[in-house]
């Protein structure tokens, strides 16, 4: 364990000790991380990460926790928030360039107001342009990567910049799993702007109909197995309003778990285990889950992993 006074000398940001991760994921669920981190400057993130490397005490960067299931436990270690650090946006020579806490509807917005055509895909995603790079979120078949020149990372204790080539995109994955986003710069062609508010408004109708927006929830909890739609697999398995405690299968969304009453982090993840192990009994298609597990044991873990001697009955 790290002191709060060995914190202290080297960390100049603001420090929250035992805070409830439930106040600061979309799911409302989560326990305490031992310390929840807001670093000053760029200076301070270096610094910290570099201390928290040298003692190996465990560290994650969270956005704004739209993909994250975290244990009803809590997170023995270090969440860091970079959302008021890293708020920047501009435009420089026909790039934009975002610093990682900027959220994708702020990021969204703006490239709408300078005509950039690409971006409007990603509207209602409620996360951080950082989280949203590491996850490669998209939708209606965009991907946050379309458009992307590079990203700048702290990686092994250094500042540099990966190219996109270079950055292992794929389906809701990037090779930034142990980076630090910084910030972005994209590229996009030029729309007109009346056509990319259209788009953006006709998209956030279709999402708001199709998923429980008015409810706590972590959006897809699972990815879309090869050639199917995991929601449509879960839905014909008769799972939709399944309850466990607080949480339940979305009725309007099969592939959403939604917060009805207090959840806990088990109720999640036992509804979790119940729509894997039905969809193999019934399709023999192992779900693999999208949003991030924190916090969990291997046993625990290994209860969602893609071997088919793990399923049970
Ligand atoms: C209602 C709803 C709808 C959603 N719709 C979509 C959708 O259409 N498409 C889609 O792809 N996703 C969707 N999501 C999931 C989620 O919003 C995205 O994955 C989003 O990009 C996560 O961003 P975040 O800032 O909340 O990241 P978090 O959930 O806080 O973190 C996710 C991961 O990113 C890492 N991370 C965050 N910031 C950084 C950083 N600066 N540097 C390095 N790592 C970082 C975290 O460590 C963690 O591993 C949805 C979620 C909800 C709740």
């Amino acid at each position: 364990m790290v002191s709060l006074e060995d914190l202290q000398k080297i960390f100049r940001g603001e420090i929250k000790i035992s805070e409830p991760m439930s106040e600061h994921t979309w799911l409302k669920v989560g326990g305490p991380a031992d310390y929840y981190l807001k670093p000053s400057d760029r200076e301070d993130i270096l610094q910290l990460i570099d201390f928290f490397k040298e003692r190996e005490f465990p560290y994650m960067i969270v956005g704004r926790g739209s993909n994250l299931l975290i244990h009803d436990d809590g997170f023995r270690g270090a969440m860091i928030n970079l959302e008021v650090l890293l708020a920047g946006i501009r435009v420089e020579d026909d790039t934009v360039i975002v610093d990682a806490g900027v959220w994708i509807s702020t990021f969204v917005n703006f490239c709408i107001q300078y005509g950039y055509a690409g971006a409007e895909m990603l509207a209602g995603i409620p996360g951080t342009v950082g989280g949203a790079i590491r996850m490669n979120a998209g939708a209606y078949g965009g991907e946050i990567s379309d458009y992307l020149l590079d990203v700048e990372v702290i990686r092994d204790s250094k500042t540099m910049t990966v190219k996109k080539a270079d950055a292992g995109f794929g389906y809701r994955r990037s090779g930034f799993i142990n980076d630090v986003v910084l910030s972005a710069r994209f590229r996009f062609p030029k729309g007109e702007k009346e056509d990319l508010m259209r788009i953006r408004r006709e998209l956030l109708i279709k999402r708001n109909a199709a998923q429980p927006v008015d409810l706590p929830n972590t959006g897809s909890i699972f990815k879309n197995p090869e050639g199917n739609f995991a929601a449509k697999l879960i839905d014909t398995c008769g799972l939709k309003g399944k309850r466990i405690g607080g949480a339940m299968i979305s009725e309007l969304h099969a592939n959403f778990i939604v917060n009805v009453q207090n959840a806990k982090a088990k109720d999640v993840f036992d509804l979790m285990v119940i729509m894997r192990n039905e969809v193999y009994k019934q399709f023999g298609v192992l779900l693999e889950h999208e949003v991030l597990l924190v916090g969990f044991s291997k046993d625990e873990l290994s209860m969602l992993q893609n071997t088919p001697s793990e399923i049970s009955g």
